[in-house]
């Protein structure tokens, strides 16, 4: 578990034996932050709320995971193709800015001008389509991702709430990175998603406060 100021979260005992709190090393070290101790059990009712609440709905996912998609996950090699289309297309263009220029000047026939006008629109012609199907697919492969990472979050975690204690704790250790806590309230997690290989994604949690106050 991590601080707002990225240092670590762990755990001591307090004064009342019954309890045990997590504290910032940047605190305990005098490292300038001021976040107050948390009480272990509050935040482990929290974890749990998290996991019931997010992690074992693939909807909630889903809109969660979307923004993260959407930022930052376009493939490079549809990236080139379209910034390769788009260079080309400006390409042709220009040439046949300069072709209308030749027409005014009167230097070649009408004729000539037509045919070589409807090459360069020939050309230009693919490219457009091109963009335009890659643009779809970029669009369907978001979905695709969500979807697939949403629907793999859910499964890890679906059994959470029937395991012992221990498995609970080995579930969340492999699975779940770092959790982001901010005054009390679980802000972002970062999960480890078993999708092919292992994609590790950071979610934004801050919009279901609500949940954890
Ligand atoms: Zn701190």
């Amino acid at each position: 578990m991590r601080c707002p100021c990225r240092e670590t979260l762990y755990t001591i005992r307090g004064m009342k034996p019954r309890y045990e709190y997590y504290v910032c090393r940047g605190r305990q070290m005098k490292l300038g932050c001021h976040e107050k101790p948390l009480k272990r059990e509050e935040i482990e009712y929290k974890v749990h709320e998290l996991i019931r609440t997010v992690f074992t709905q693939p909807a909630v996912l889903r809109s969660l995971l979307a923004k993260r998609f959407r930022g930052g996950a376009l493939r490079d090699e549809q990236q080139q193709l379209l910034q390769r289309a788009r260079s080309e297309i400006s390409r042709l263009k220009n040439e046949r800015a300069r072709l209308l220029n030749l027409r005014a000047k009167d230097l070649f026939s009408e004729e000539e001008i037509e045919k070589e006008a409807h090459r360069i629109n020939g050309e230009i012609a693919p490219w457009n389509a091109t963009i335009s199907r890659v643009e779809r697919d970029m669009a369907n492969a978001v979905v695709t991702d969500e979807n697939i990472a949403a629907a793999a979050i859910a499964s890890v975690f679906a059994e959470f709430e029937s395991l012992q204690k221990t498995e609970r704790r080995n579930l969340l250790h492999k699975f779940v990175s770092a959790l982001f806590v901010d005054g009390g309230t679980i802000t972002k997690a970062t999960v480890r998603v078993p999708v092919g290989s292992v994609l590790k994604l950071e979610m934004p949690l801050t919009k279901f406060r609500p949940f954890f106050l």
